[in-house]
């Protein structure tokens, strides 16, 4: 399969990867484009492969040294079938509302609840790894922040304590927005609705903790620099400068244009209507959000609730690139190809960026 085509739906991912065989030769196709090539004496030329159908591992025919396939990945040393982890990781990218445990092993078939809960949980520590750039530049950003309930151990009955997330989404512009609104136009008396020509670019969430609620700050005046400091901490953070920021009127964002921020605050009063229109994307992705820890998790709790975030936004940005998350999740490193011990030592190496 050319690893520039990923499947686009259950049926074609099957017949792509129907067995363990083809999963490995995909493996192995990656790592060699151009033919195997002996990480020990660095020749090149068809492998010794062993008869075993869940073998994993090729024999350089010159020097016979042993060479894994799932060396440097998540599959690294399992005894689970490879067919399992490519199902696992096409089934947690492109699910939209990903999956617990339990669902995972019945859409696997997996005889133990274990197996899936180790398995998911490995696929998913790929997904944990932050993206490091920031978010907006051309593109205006908007940022607010929710509560999400969370559940803690050890707590009476009803005591629920919620947890502050901030959240950042790049409002991108369809490319061919002005065509569309042209076309509308005509059609419609009051014109295109704004969020037709817009889609939602890339999100950031975080928890914050201790921050007091509008509610507390509105209280107690004295509590809301905290409230700032972490606010527009954030927006440093994941923001790029110079991007237009969109917030609701509250004094926590006030000091954005100072730190170089255009910033369009608008006072919302509590109307769902100005919200809607001001901050239509971030609030989506908010509710979506909230649908998915409810009802896919049935709650998370405080002490891994950044997890399900990290999770929620690597899916949420690569929507459109299902196969940068299909080997995100599996860690296979498509564009570092490793050196022949030739070419460590002669210096022709340079990493791939
Ligand atoms: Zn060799």
């Amino acid at each position: 399969m050319d690893p520039r085509n990923f499947p686009t739906s259950l049926p074609e991912f099957q017949r792509v990867f129907p067995d363990d065989a083809s999963c490995a030769k995909y493996l192995e196709t990656l790592r060699w484009p151009n033919g195997f090539t002996c990480p020990k004496c660095g020749v090149v030329g068809e492998p010794y492969r062993f008869a075993t159908r869940k073998s994993t591992v090729l024999r350089c025919r010159v020097c016979s040294e042993n060479v894994s396939l799932t060396a440097g990945t998540v599959m690294q040393k399992t005894h689970t079938p490879l067919s399992t982890w490519f199902w696992g990781a096409y089934l947690v990218t492109t699910q939209t509302p990903g999956m617990s445990a339990l669902q995972f092993q019945r859409q696997l078939g997996l005889g133990r609840y274990e197996t899936a809960f180790q398995i998911l949980h490995k696929l998913r520590a790929g997904m944990v790894r932050p993206d490091r750039d920031t978010i907006g530049g051309d593109h205006p950003v908007e940022v607010d922040e929710c509560y999400v309930g969370g559940k803690t151990r050890g707590e009476g009955k009803g005591v629920h304590h919620q947890a502050c997330v901030v959240g950042a989404v790049e409002v991108r512009t369809r490319k061919d927005a002005d065509e569309r609104a042209a076309k509308w136009k005509d059609s419609h008396k009051e014109g295109v609705p704004a969020k037709k020509l817009v889609y939602a670019g890339r999100i950031r969430l975080q928890v914050v903790s201790g921050i007091p609620s509008k509610l507390e700050m509105l209280a107690n005046p004295l509590t809301t620099g905290r409230g700032a400091e972490q606010l527009c901490g954030f927006v440093q953070e994941n923001v790029t400068a110079g991007s237009v920021v969109r917030t609701d009127g509250w004094i926590g964002y006030k000091g954005l244009p100072d730190l170089g921020y255009p910033h369009e605050s608008l006072a919302m009063n509590g109307d769902p209507d100005k919200c809607e229109s001001h901050l239509p994307m971030i609030h989506l992705v908010f509710s979506n959000l909230k649908t998915w820890l409810l009802g896919t998790h049935h709650g998370v709790s405080q002490q891994h609730l950044q997890s399900y975030l990290d999770e929620y936004t690597f899916r949420f940005n690569r929507r459109f690139y299902p196969m940068t998350a299909f080997h995100s999740v599996l860690g296979l490193a498509v564009k570092t190809v490793p050196p022949t011990y030739a070419q460590l030592y002669s210096g022709e190496w340079t990493r791939a960026a």
